[in-house]
Protein backbone atom coordinates (compact mmCIF):
# COMPACT_ATOMS: atom_id res chain seq x y z
CA UNK A 1 0.00 0.00 0.00
CA UNK A 2 1.30 3.80 -1.17
CA UNK A 3 2.31 5.73 1.77
CA UNK A 4 3.60 8.94 1.31
CA UNK A 5 7.46 9.23 1.14
CA UNK A 6 7.72 11.63 4.66
CA UNK A 7 5.89 9.34 6.87
CA UNK A 8 8.27 6.05 6.42
CA UNK A 9 11.14 6.73 8.64
CA UNK A 10 14.88 5.72 7.80
CA UNK A 11 14.58 2.56 10.04
CA UNK A 12 11.22 1.61 9.02
CA UNK A 13 12.30 1.87 5.16
CA UNK A 14 15.83 0.06 6.12
CA UNK A 15 13.60 -2.76 8.27
CA UNK A 16 11.93 -3.08 4.45
CA UNK A 17 14.68 -3.64 2.50
CA UNK A 18 16.40 -5.96 4.85
CA UNK A 19 14.79 -8.73 2.40
CA UNK A 20 15.48 -6.90 -0.98
CA UNK A 21 19.17 -8.04 -0.60
CA UNK A 22 19.61 -10.77 -4.15
CA UNK A 23 20.52 -14.22 -2.46
CA UNK A 24 23.77 -15.87 -4.41
CA UNK A 25 22.92 -18.35 -7.21
CA UNK A 26 23.57 -21.80 -6.67
CA UNK A 27 27.51 -22.72 -7.81
CA UNK A 28 29.35 -25.39 -8.20
CA UNK A 29 32.92 -26.17 -9.34
CA UNK A 30 32.97 -28.50 -12.47
CA UNK A 31 34.02 -31.77 -12.07
CA UNK A 32 35.85 -31.41 -15.74
CA UNK A 33 36.73 -28.04 -16.45
CA UNK A 34 36.50 -26.48 -12.93
CA UNK A 35 34.44 -23.68 -13.96
CA UNK A 36 31.35 -22.30 -11.41
CA UNK A 37 28.20 -24.12 -13.36
CA UNK A 38 25.07 -24.58 -11.75
CA UNK A 39 24.39 -28.13 -10.37
CA UNK A 40 22.60 -30.37 -12.15
CA UNK A 41 23.04 -28.61 -15.35
CA UNK A 42 25.22 -28.83 -18.15
CA UNK A 43 28.42 -26.88 -17.70
CA UNK A 44 28.42 -24.03 -19.72
CA UNK A 45 31.83 -23.77 -20.12
CA UNK A 46 33.24 -26.87 -21.68
CA UNK A 47 29.76 -28.96 -22.07
CA UNK A 48 30.21 -31.72 -19.57
CA UNK A 49 27.82 -33.47 -17.80
CA UNK A 50 28.05 -36.04 -15.11
CA UNK A 51 31.59 -36.84 -16.63
CA UNK A 52 30.21 -36.92 -20.94
CA UNK A 53 30.31 -34.67 -22.96
CA UNK A 54 26.81 -33.24 -24.08
CA UNK A 55 27.48 -30.39 -26.35
CA UNK A 56 30.31 -29.98 -28.43
CA UNK A 57 32.61 -27.11 -26.49
CA UNK A 58 34.09 -23.95 -28.08
CA UNK A 59 31.27 -22.04 -28.77
ZN1 LIG B 1 33.15 -27.63 -17.43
Amino acid sequence: MAVPKRKVSPHRRGNRRSHDALKVEAHHECSNCGELKRPHNLCGHCGFYNGREILAAGL
